[in-house]
């Protein structure tokens, strides 16, 4: 029996580099709190990512509400977004204080669609957060406009995209704030870590507080903040992550153009699109299967890899919507059935890091032809 293959496998440093960076840790006993790692991570981030504003948390949910929190949003207001993403992008609407509202996809992209944005704003509205998931990038420049005609701050979770450009845009710039997740299962990262990225140098002193309970000094505590500060562990992880990630980019980047080669030759499976100007992230894989169509339902497909040991993921089936915290809420839409009812039974994410060998591209091939009609 081949071993288990994951939809993510962690990038790792080499040990010895790991400690032999912290050898500076251990002499300075400074561990936390915008230690000299951390600085240092900051910088290589701003510069990578081509931000003027690089802040590291713990993680990415914390990066979240510390973006929500540094807006110093009102009590109670609404952040429109989509519900096809991980649970941590609606949670953090809800620590904050604020409320989730959900609103639809776009039929092609599966980001959040500018229209039943404009459909879902209220009075109480405050914030926009889109999402680019799968590291397919929202139409930033349509939600920009609706935000600025109505006053609204746009925030991007950017956990799939770290980076990736448009053209000449490099994802973090886009919006007002971008956050990303350090997650041990996105390509980069810290094993547990998260970044808000900004272009306003004004944003950095307020992520700051946001991250370290609202305190300005000694005596003074200016507003409301929470724990969210990365470990020097995980910033020498993040150094060395650094080095290492362009090239697992690069393997990965093959991998897409040989499973799309695959997916191609299936009628009833769309491959994920490539969007025209933008450079991948990389993250992830992600196929749609049309059960008429292809013969068989994206379940099948995902129950008959487990089989050969291969798990892919039906990210994000269940949708934010389906859990019981948001159960019942509208998907504000421009259709008459949300395109993400439908989407949410289609999307598949293959294994897709350098740990798969063609072998397992083979297998995989093999599920797809097994199961189809035309075989
Ligand atoms: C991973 C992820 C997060 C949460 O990040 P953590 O670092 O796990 O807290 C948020 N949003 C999306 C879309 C994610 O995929």
């Amino acid at each position: 029996m081949n071993d288990p293959l994951y939809v993510s496998r962690p990038l790792i440093p080499e040990l010895s580099d790991l400690t032999a960076l912290l050898q500076g840790v251990w002499a300075s006993q400074q561990v936390t709190n915008e230690g000299s790692l951390h600085n240092q991570l900051e910088v290589a981030l701003a510069r990578h990512l081509e931000v003027s504003v690089a802040k590291l948390t713990c993680n990415g949910t914390a990066a979240l509400q510390c973006a929500l929190l540094s807006l110093d949003l009102p009590r109670g207001g609404e952040v429109i977004t989509t519900p096809l993403t991980f649970a941590a992008t609606a949670h953090a609407i809800m620590a904050c204080g604020l409320t989730p509202v959900f609103a639809d996809v776009d039929e092609v992209t599966l980001t959040l669609d500018p229209a039943a944005v404009a459909r879902a704003i209220t009075e109480r509205t405050v914030a926009v957060i889109g999402v680019h998931v799968y590291g397919t990038l929202c139409d930033h420049v349509a939600l920009r406009d609706i935000c600025n005609a109505h006053g609204l701050k746009l925030v991007f979770d950017a956990a799939h995209a770290f980076g990736a450009t448009l053209e000449e845009t490099p994802v973090g710039a886009m919006g007002d704030l971008s956050i990303f997740s350090l997650h041990a299962s996105k390509l980069y990262n810290t094993f547990e870590g998260g970044l808000v990225t900004s272009t306003d140098p004004v944003d950095s002193q307020r992520l700051r507080l946001a991250r370290n309970f609202g305190i300005e000094n000694e005596e003074v505590v200016r507003s409301v903040g929470i724990n969210g500060k990365m470990s020097e562990l995980n910033a020498a992880i993040g150094l060395l992550n650094l080095q290492k990630y362009e090239e697992e980019r690069a393997v990965r980047s093959a991998l897409r153009t040989a499973y799309d080669r695959i997916v191609e030759r299936f009628p009833g499976l769309t491959k994920q699109i490539r969007q025209v100007g933008v450079k991948q992230s990389e993250q992830y894989y992600m196929i749609r299967v049309d059960p008429v169509t292809f013969g068989a339902g994206r379940d099948k497909i995902y129950t008959r890899l487990k089989d050969f040991q291969i798990f892919s993921r039906r990210y994000f089936w269940p949708i934010c919507t389906d859990f019981e915290c948001y159960r019942g809420q509208t998907i504000y839409s421009v259709h008459e059935q949300p395109v993400v009812e439908q989407v949410k039974n289609t999307v598949l994410c293959l294994p897709f890091h350098s740990g798969v060998l063609p072998h397992h591209v083979e297998a995989i091939d093999a599920v797809l032809q097994e199961l189809s009609g035309n075989n």
